[in-house]
């Protein structure tokens, strides 16, 4: 039987992660884990309880007391919050500010390291967040680390937020996109940053096809 791999792709918000991993995905019939969807999910349960953001004893209890699973819809894991799904709920630049704090405290990165590996257990899974190379999947069989600069990925965002439907002001996702970059990069468990041994792929001036195509290549060669 072909082996299935894990292949993990890293990077900044922004960076086109998702549409790649999902598109790598799909061509190669694996499953698309979002590990951000995991701590979305998380702090949208905070904001609507009203838990203080950076508060560890109100986290943890929070952590023992919330039950998330992830699903396999059609080839892609949808995170259920106490029964809910949060799909739509969790795609806010409001969410993902919390989440980038929640996501600095050990109590809430231990919480969700074990659905991660579980996800990943059996390969054949494309996984992607911050720290899939360096701490969740260590062994995987490729590591990528997605970029692109600072104004780009400000772009996308707010391009793929109008898409959505959203009212949003470019100013405000400059401002919240800069402060998540820091907070995610200078955190001391699980910082942002290229593994050692993964390939990083600059996406400044690529389309998604493009780079898919390219991590396709990488595989192939390796
Ligand atoms: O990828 P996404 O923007 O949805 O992630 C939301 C936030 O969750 C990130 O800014 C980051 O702080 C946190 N996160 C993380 N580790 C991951 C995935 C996401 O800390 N593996």
């Amino acid at each position: 039987m072909e082996k299935k791999y894990i292949i993990t792709i890293d990077g900044p918000a922004g960076a086109g992660k998702s549409t790649v991993s999902k598109t790598l995905a799909k061509k190669l019939d694996y499953i698309y884990l979002d590990t951000g969807a995991l701590y979305r999910a998380l702090a949208y349960k905070t904001l609507k309880l009203k838990i203080s953001l950076d508060e560890v004893s109100a986290l943890a209890n929070l952590c023992s007391s919330t039950t998330v699973v992830l699903k396999n819809i059609d080839g892609q894991m949808k995170v259920y919050v106490d029964g809910e799904d949060v799909e739509e709920k969790i795609r806010t630049e409001e969410v993902g500010l919390a989440a980038s704090k929640i996501s600095t405290f050990v109590v809430v990165r231990e919480r969700l390291l074990n659905l991660q590996r579980e996800a990943g257990a059996q390969g054949g899974i494309v996984a992607e967040g911050r720290d899939m190379g360096s701490v969740v999947f260590p062994l995987a069989d490729y590591k990528f680390y997605l970029d692109a600069n600072l104004e780009e990925r400000i772009k996308r965002r707010y391009k793929e937020l109008l898409e959505k439907g959203a009212s949003v002001e470019y100013k405000s996702i400059q401002k919240d996109m800069f402060a998540r970059d820091k907070q995610d990069k200078q955190r001391e468990i699980a910082p942002l940053k290229a593994p050692d041994d993964a390939i990083i792929i600059d996406s400044d001036n690529l389309s998604v096809p493009e780079v898919v195509e390219k991590i396709i290549f990488y595989i192939s060669i390796k």
